[in-house]
């Protein structure tokens, strides 16, 4: 349950501070800081709200806290809000990453610290900092799974048994954001060797993002393009499909709904070709405990939320955040000093050890997928 998910927000463990101190002691200003996050459609983002909110309201700041349902002038609304109702800080994970010129100049002519959030803030002189994931390694990591579920390689990145030839086929995130070029990047580049050498062969030939997006990261509309691939490339009995890259959770479960329909599976182990994924959603996580989604990409959004809270405190207390990588992420305009996180890939058998033991997700969610 969502309930759960966020019980493990950052700095869920520790007790509650009174309100009037901030972190190593210093006095607060208990100012107001703007949470903009996309959606409530998919779990991270809840999470990554509860997370953020609890983190600074520990430190005795006020939030406002918005989702924005996926809706561009939602998210455009809410932070002109967050302007006018006095924030001192923004923290925003954007649904379009350029979409958002006229609330970052009001905040920068506020003298507003801006933070992009998971996903990168583009075109913009006015992103103060970025944090966020590896995601170009990300990407490797949903490549490296799919080359492990096919026999490819080992789980410990040695050479497995199979030879293939595979046939496998492509999905990306959505274009307008930032992290979907990242993961696709990082997924191409280990794939191409596979496909230069023969291994891997793509039937549908859709190798290009601009064929392979998802706009919005829809679960309907990956389930309708596996559909439609189905069709036009794996009827009639000689191409079988053995493996599909998505780069996020909902995806997966759309292609693999599209791909049970057609007959396959119901299982992996019952030819359901293998499907990679991303944020270890709890439905997914039961999936991969099934023998269903062959793996995902754990990011732990407590941390996350942890380095925003961090970041948004430096400034407040007159400071600047530390970043750790100062060269990866160019928006257009700047090189916006970020922090990155390392994720994990997820397999059956490491549910155990990296989402339950780490008290992400209890043994009865991954029990019952909620
Ligand atoms: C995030 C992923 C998420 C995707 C869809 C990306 O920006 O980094 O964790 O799966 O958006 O919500």
């Amino acid at each position: 349950t969502l309930a759960a998910c966020s019980g493990g927000g950052a700095g869920s463990t520790e007790e509650p501070t009174d309100g009037s101190t901030a972190g190593g002691g210093e006095v607060s200003e208990g100012g107001l800081v703007g949470v903009a996050m996309p959606t409530q459609t998919s779990e991270r983002w809840i999470a990554d709200g509860e997370a953020v909110e609890s983190g600074l309201t520990e430190l005795g700041y006020e939030v406002e806290l918005q989702f924005a349902n996926d809706d561009i002038p939602t998210q455009s609304q809410q932070i002109d809000q967050m302007i006018t109702n006095g924030v001192e800080a923004l923290i925003i994970a954007a649904i379009d990453g350029t979409a958002l010129a006229p609330q970052l100049e009001a905040a920068a002519a506020a003298d507003i610290p801006v933070i992009s959030y998971d996903r990168l803030i583009r075109d913009s002189e006015n992103v103060d900092f970025y944090v966020t994931f590896d995601n170009y390694n990300v990407g490797v990591q949903q490549a490296t799974s799919l080359l492990v579920g096919l026999g490819v390689l080992n789980a410990d990145g040695s050479e497995g048994d199979a030879e293939g030839p595979f046939n496998i086929e492509l999905f990306a995130g959505s274009l307008d954001d930032n992290n979907a070029h990242f993961f696709y990047a990082g997924a191409m580049d280990t794939l191409e060797p596979y496909m230069e050498d023969g291994t891997l062969t793509v039937p549908s030939n859709q190798t290009d993002i601009e064929q392979t997006n998802i706009l919005r990261w829809q679960q309907e509309t990956a389930q309708k393009r596996m559909e439609d691939l189905l069709t036009s490339t794996y009827t009639g009995g000689d191409t079988e499909l053995h493996g599909v890259l998505s780069p996020y959770d909902g995806l997966s479960r759309g292609i693999i709904t599209a791909l049970q329909n057609a007959g396959y599976g119901p299982s992996i182990a019952d030819g359901l070709p293998v499907v990679s994924g991303q944020d270890a959603e709890i439905a997914s996580v039961k999936l991969i405990a099934d023998g269903v989604q062959f793996s995902t990409i754990f990011k732990d959004t407590r941390k996350l939320a942890a380095e925003a809270v961090t970041a948004t405190d430096a400034y407040l207390s007159g400071g600047e955040p530390t970043a750790n990588d100062t060269e990866t992420y160019d928006n257009g305009v700047k090189v916006v000093p970020s922090f990155l996180l390392e994720s994990d890939i997820i397999y059956t058998d490491n549910i155990q050890e990296l989402l339950v033991d780490s008290g992400y997700w209890t043994a009865e969610e991954v029990e019952s997928g909620v």
